[in-house]
C-alpha cells in the first residue's frame, strides 16, 4: 500500500475485524473475561477515538488506554517549574503548543504568559536555539518533553548550540523512557494486561529489541503498530494470533517505518548529550526508576535545571481528578467523576484532557465510548 487512504479502507477493516473475532473465540480466556489489550502510545489512542476502533471489535477485547502521552504523564510539580522558570526576568520560555495548557498547581504555561511571562510556541527546538541566537541578551529555555521520539532532537540541539557557542540556551529536560514504564506496568498489581500495542514512533527510534524483556520474562505478546486503522487492526489481529498460538513475541506490524535496531545516529546523540535518572516521577503512575534522562554533566551549561533554581515540589493532583485510574486503565475517561463537567478540553482539570493524544480528550472530542465506525474520521465537538 502507498497511499494513507489504503490504510483507511472499509471493506479491509470489515475483513479484519472478522477474522478478529473469530480468532477472540478461539481464546480460552474469553470464555471468562475480555483480553485486555493496552496501547502504550497516546497516538494510538487518538487514532482508535478517531477512527471509531475500539467500538468496531468484539465486546471480547478491552482496550486499555496506557501512558504514552507525554503530556499527560507530566506531574503538576514539573509544570510548577516551568512557570517558576518562565516568570525569571530575562527568560524567554519556549514550549510545543499543547504543553502550554497542562495546569500546574497555581497556573500553567499559558496562564504565567497571560500574567506577563514570555512563553512563547514553537515548533522544534531549533526554533528555540534561532531565538536564543536572535536575542542573546535573553535566556532561552526549551521545554523538553517527550520520550525517545523527541530526545534525539533537543540532544541534538544541544550539540548545535554546543558547536555554535551559543552560551544563553538551555533545555528544562522532562524527556522520559519507555522501557522502565513499560516493566512498571507489567509489576503494577492492578493490572491485567494480554498484550501490547507497541508505540510506532519511539520504536523508530530505538528499534523492537528493547521490547524482548516482555516476551521473555513477562510471556506477553507485543506486536509494534502504525498508526492508520489498518495498522492498528491489523496489529490486534497479530496480538490475537499470538495468544491463540500460545506464543509471547515481539513483532513488527510497522516495518514501513520501524527498524529492529532503531536509529542510529538518533541513538547516539542521545547517548552522548543524556544519562538516566535514578527515578523520574510520572503523574498518576508515582516514581519510577531510570524512567527518565537528564543531561550529562558535559554539557551542564545547556539545563536549565542547573542553570536556574526550580522549586522542584511534589505536588499531588487534586482529590477529584482520578487521571492515575485513568493512565493505569483501572478507569475508562468517562467514569472519572469530573470527566465533561468540571475537566473539559477547554477547561482541563487534569493532564489527560490537554494533549489531543490524551484519553479523555480522544474520548470528549470523538464522542468515544462505542461509536460504530465506517472508518471515516469522528466528528469533533470540541
Ligand atoms: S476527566 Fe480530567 S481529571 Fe478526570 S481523568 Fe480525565 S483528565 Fe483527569
Amino acid at each position: 500500500m502507498k497511499f494513507a487512504d489504503e490504510f483507511r479502507d472499509r471493506e479491509k477493516a470489515k475483513a479484519l475485524v472478522c477474522e478478529i473475532e473469530k480468532l477472540a473465540n478461539r481464546i480460552e480466556i474469553t470464555k471468562t473475561r475480555p483480553l485486555n489489550i493496552m496501547e502504550v502510545c497516546g497516538g494510538h489512542t487518538h487514532s482508535i477515538f478517531r477512527y471509531g476502533l475500539e467500538g468496531m471489535l468484539p465486546p471480547t477485547i478491552e482496550l486499555v488506554h496506557g501512558p504514552g502521552c507525554p503530556v499527560c504523564v507530566l506531574p503538576m510539580g514539573r509544570v510548577d517549574d516551568c512557570v517558576a522558570i518562565a516568570e525569571r526576568p530575562g527568560v524567554i520560555f519556549t514550549t510545543f503548543g499543547d504543553a502550554m495548557r497542562v495546569p500546574g498547581s497555581k497556573k500553567s504555561l499559558i496562564q504565567a504568559k497571560a500574567d506577563g511571562a514570555d512563553v512563547r510556541m514553537v515548533y522544534s527546538p531549533m526554533d528555540a536555539l534561532a531565538l536564543a541566537r536572535n536575542n542573546p541578551d535573553r535566556e532561552v529555555v526549551f521545554f523538553g518533553l517527550g520520550f525517545e521520539t523527541t530526545m534525539p532532537s533537543t540532544a541534538l540541539t544541544i550539540l548545535q548550540a554546543e558547536a555554535d557557542g551559543v552560551t544563553n540556551f538551555s533545555v528544562f529536560c522532562n524527556h522520559i523512557t519507555i522501557v522502565p514504564t513499560i516493566k512498571a506496568i507489567l509489576d503494577s498489581p492492578d493490572l491485567h494486561l494480554d498484550g501490547f500495542l507497541g508505540p510506532g514512533h519511539v520504536s523508530m527510534v530505538i528499534g523492537t529489541a528493547p521490547y524482548e524483556f516482555i516476551a521473555e520474562f513477562y510471556k506477553r505478546p507485543m506486536v509494534v503498530a502504525g498508526f492508520e486503522p489498518l495498522d492498528v487492526l491489523q496489529s490486534i489481529w497479530m496480538l490475537l494470533k499470538q495468544i491463540s498460538d500460545g506464543r509471547a513475541e515481539v513483532e513488527n506490524q510497522y516495518t514501513r517505518i520501524v527498524p529492529e535496531h532503531g536509529n542510529d545516529p538518533a541513538l547516539a546523540a542521545v547517548g552522548k548529550v543524556y544519562e538516566l535518572r535514578e527515578f523520574f516521577e510520572w503523574r498518576g503512575l508515582g516514581s519510577i526508576d531510570h524512567s527518565g534522562v537528564k543531561v550529562r554533566e558535559a554539557y551542564a551549561r545547556f539545563d536549565a535545571e542547573r542553570k536556574f533554581i526550580v522549586p522542584n515540589v511534589r505536588i499531588a493532583d487534586p482529590k477529584s481528578c482520578q487521571c492515575g485510574e485513568v493512565l493505569k486503565g483501572v478507569l475508562k475517561p468517562w467514569q472519572c467523576k469530573v470527566f465533561g463537567s468540571a475537566c473539559t478540553p477547554e477547561m482541563p482539570l487534569g493532564a489527560l484532557m490537554v494533549s489531543p493524544e490524551g484519553a479523555c480528550a480522544a474520548y470528549y472530542q470523538y464522542g468515544g465510548i462505542k461509536r460504530h465506525s465506517a472508518l471515516e474520521p469522528a466528528v469533533d465537538h470540541s
